[in-house]
């Protein structure tokens, strides 16, 4: 990094550095966790690496705010999903009817998702927390401390406020809903509020037994004194002024005692021609999505190699495989900073991206493709793994790939054979004549010879490669030649060129 020091590293820097770190994520799992979301939490594990790395103790958590309420019936739900509305999203069953709830079905992709990204937070799970009494006294807190909290919220963010609000919003007992119920009287002792819920009901609710949660606003701050947590990462839509941040830091300092963690506000990532990734407006890839067919270890070099306050625009196409180029750089180097961030500790057998996109697209099944593979001289002893790298590379080719890239071999010379002009097939001649000359089968040689045989005759290159690749594959333009014809193989290359020629006579 030309002696830069990374943006993770200052960030550790400016953390106090004399006492025990809890670097906190936290997302809400009411729909698929998609790349944007990623963010947080890989935005959260750099800072925790980074402060690690300067000798400091640090823990990682990730807080899932499976209490909060389904907001609306997304897209991607059924209708019926209306009667669930207003409810906490551990409490509705899941869409598949295989997860144990609503959250779980989100969540359970996404952490194995993040353990693949080489992301090991402590996972905590709000309802859990509630149910189990844990927020007790800080809800005691609250609520006791309506007045003070609603009018830090008033000045701070602008909004007015009912007299009768309360931050603490109970789970009605009849129609299942967290809502603005008006608490009627609370016994702190007891730990209890009477309430009247918008429904007409009037009941009881017991907030040591997770019968209410508190308003988000002030469920944000009260987690930084529960939890004692000094960093946090969070998005732009927070930190905008009078937003959740601003009435946050000082509910911390004023009602609960603590001063609020140090922030880190990062940018959206978007999603290149299509905006900013939202999973309520289906415009997102999923985290599970983009491991189908980004190496995990790139996925994290996309967030480790761009500052949280820039936007990433993610190009899965092309750009896809121009940043796998890059780390792959950076891997041979070894030396960075930004690859010793990135890197995921087990690094197995990796075949370069390119090159598996020519090779899944030559070998008709898995048997060929080894012996592609083991031409091209890698070692295919890690089976599983290359056949996850291939299937990779088989999706990016069906879901991304521009059409450039694709290319089937044919079994016959192609018709376009008859388009070649004598100089072609000269050359044709030429080059099948150096390969058969040719002790041994190497790309670099073989790519070499192309360029041997144009300047013996005073050819251009790129028209003896577009010949070449017409004859293997009926269109004018390919992947690198010397390694698709190493990988091809030397008999079956030598037989069609001979064809080739021999059709010219
Ligand atoms: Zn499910
Ligand atoms: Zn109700």
């Amino acid at each position: 990094m030309n002696g830069k020091v990374h943006w993770a590293d200052v960030y550790a820097s400016e953390v106090p550095q004399d006492r025990k770190h809890r670097i906190a994520t936290g997302i809400t799992p009411s729909g698929p966790i998609h790349i944007g979301n990623m963010r947080e939490v890989l935005t959260g594990d750099l800072v925790f690496k980074a402060i690690r790395d300067r000798g400091l103790e640090a823990e990682l958590l990730y807080i899932a705010d499976d209490f909060d309420p389904l907001r609306k019936v997304y897209p991607f739900l059924p209708e019926s999903f209306a009667a669930y509305v207003g409810r906490p999203v551990s409490d509705i069953p899941c869409p598949c009817g295989g997860c144990r709830n609503y959250a779980e079905h989100f969540l359970g992709p996404f952490l194995e998702a993040i353990e693949e990204l080489d992301i090991r937070p402590h996972v905590i799970r709000s309802s859990e927390e509630y149910r189990r009494g844990s927020y007790t006294d800080e809800i005691r807190t609250a609520i006791t401390h309506a007045g003070e909290i609603r009018s830090i919220l008033e000045r701070i963010s602008g909004r007015t406020l009912p007299p009768e609000w309360s931050p603490f919003y109970p789970i009605c007992s009849i129609c299942g809903r967290i809502s603005n119920a008006r608490i009627l009287e609370h016994e702190p002792e007891k730990h209890l509020v009477r309430y009247r819920c918008s429904c007409g009901n009037e009941g009881i609710a017991d907030y040591s037994k997770g019968k209410g949660k508190l308003v988000w606003r002030v469920d944000w701050p009260m987690r930084w004194a529960h939890f004692g947590v000094t960093v946090e990462p969070f998005g732009k839509d927070h930190a905008s002024a009078g937003g959740s941040w601003d009435t946050g830091r000082e509910i911390a300092k004023k009602v609960f005692g603590v001063m609020p963690p140090f922030p880190i506000v990062y940018e959206w990532i978007s999603l290149k021609g299509k905006g900013e990734m939202h999973s309520s407006k289906g415009i997102a890839i999923t985290i599970g999505e983009m491991l189908e067919i980004v190496p995990p270890e790139v996925l994290r070099y996309l967030i480790v190699r761009t500052k949280p306050e820039r936007t990433i625009d993610f190009d899965p196409g092309m750009g896809l495989i121009s940043l796998i180029d890059e780390y792959d750089r950076l891997a041979a180097e070894g030396q960075s900073r930004e690859f010793a961030l990135s890197k995921i500790s087990s690094i197995p057998t990796r075949i370069p991206f390119r090159h598996m996109v020519t090779v899944v697209q030559i070998a008709r099944d898995d048997r060929g493709l080894f012996q592609c593979l083991s031409r091209s001289g890698y070692d295919i002893r890690d089976y599983e793994n290359i056949l996850g790298q291939a299937k990779r590379v088989r999706i990016w080719l069906k879901k991304y790939a521009p059409e450039f890239v694709k290319f089937s071999v044919k079994e016959r010379l192609p018709p376009q054979v008859s388009e070649l002009g004598d100089d072609e097939r000269a050359a044709l001649e030429e080059y099948l004549e150096h390969l058969r000359s040719l002790k041994s089968w190497h790309a670099e040689e073989l790519h070499n010879g192309v360029y041997m045989v144009a300047e013996r005759r005073g050819m251009n290159a790129a028209k003896i490669f577009s010949a070449i690749y017409l004859v293997f594959l009926g269109q004018r333009q390919g992947p690198r030649m010397g390694w698709f014809l190493e990988a091809m193989g030397r008999d079956p290359v030598l037989r069609r060129l001979k064809e080739a020629v021999k059709g010219a006579h």
